[in-house]
């Protein structure tokens, strides 16, 4: 599942083919994906311009130059794939027609961007651009990460008095939004917490410890996503997957990273989810 970073990726590799482009055709092949598509969607889309392409969270808002905005959102499965070539820096070929490709939005800069979702969690919806953060998706998240409006003091009261263990409480949407299981993991290693430890009982230095981390984690994988945008040319025009080297995340047996620790990385589930960590140095 894409996390922030995946989609921030996304919203990169698409900026070049859609900001300040025009929507020539958008073909939506079937009725809903998770929900169903907005009333008349391909009309309300065609001929409008993308003014700008923003993010939160994990969702990617194409704002229109006619007052709606185009909120999608990847699900599970969701991929992106740019082609047309109208930078020099995209595959040319139109790929084949795939069986799920579910929208197809042709640009008047030649581009053309499909998206295809086999499993359809993801979603698309159009919105007013005015009370785009008002609408249910966007309402109910917490502060963006890498914004002004995280910080320690938001944290340090979000975990004050919560009895869930500090895997959960990162993972909580309303806490703090886009971040997913694969960074909770990274996170809680470099600042050396264990993830069954109760939010509520972490020593404040070391909560207000967590933000700067979180912040150093997420703008790692995004640099890796950008390295990986580079790599357009000879790659099929897919984005937001790339290789990142992970510190705990899919390591379980492996010997810990930390220097000198000597431990082995474990996994346990924690609500259904595979938790990844060094039980020596995560305390
Ligand atoms: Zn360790």
């Amino acid at each position: 599942m894409p996390e922030l970073p995946e989609v921030e990726t996304v919203r990169q590799g698409l900026a070049p083919a859609m900001e300040g482009a025009v929507i020539t055709r958008a073909a939506v092949n079937r009725p809903d994906l998770r929900w169903p598509f907005p009333d008349r969607m391909a009309e309300r889309l065609t001929g409008a311009r993308v003014n700008a392409l923003r993010r939160r969270s994990k969702y990617i808002l194409a704002d229109l130059d006619t007052g709606e905005t185009l909120l999608v959102h990847l699900g599970m499965s969701g991929r992106m794939t740019v082609s047309g070539d109208p930078l020099g820096r995209f595959v040319h070929e139109h790929p084949q027609a795939q069986k799920h490709d579910h929208v197809v939005l042709d640009m008047d800069n030649g581009a053309r961007i499909t998206f295809n979702d086999p499993r359809r969690f993801g979603a698309m919806d159009l919105l007013e651009t005015s009370t785009a953060e008002q609408h249910k998706l966007l309402s109910v998240l917490g502060p963006e990460p890498l914004g002004n409006d995280f910080h320690e003091d938001h944290l340090t009261a979000a975990f004050k008095g919560r009895n869930t263990p500090v895997k959960s409480a990162l993972l909580d949407q309303g806490i703090i939004a886009g971040l997913g299981n694969i960074y909770v993991c990274e996170t809680l290693f470099r600042a050396g917490i264990s993830p069954k430890r109760k939010a509520g009982q972490i020593a404040a230095p070391r909560v207000a410890a967590l933000v700067p981390i979180i912040r150093t984690v997420l703008k790692d994988a995004i640099r890796a996503g950008g390295s990986s945008l580079k790599d357009f040319r000879q790659a099929n025009g897919e984005l937001g997957y790339f290789q990142h080297a992970f510190d705990v995340y899919g390591r379980e047996g492996e010997p810990c990273r930390r220097e000198g620790c000597g431990g082995t990385i474990a996994r346990i589930t924690q609500s259904g989810r595979s938790s990844f960590y060094c039980g020596k140095c995560q305390r």
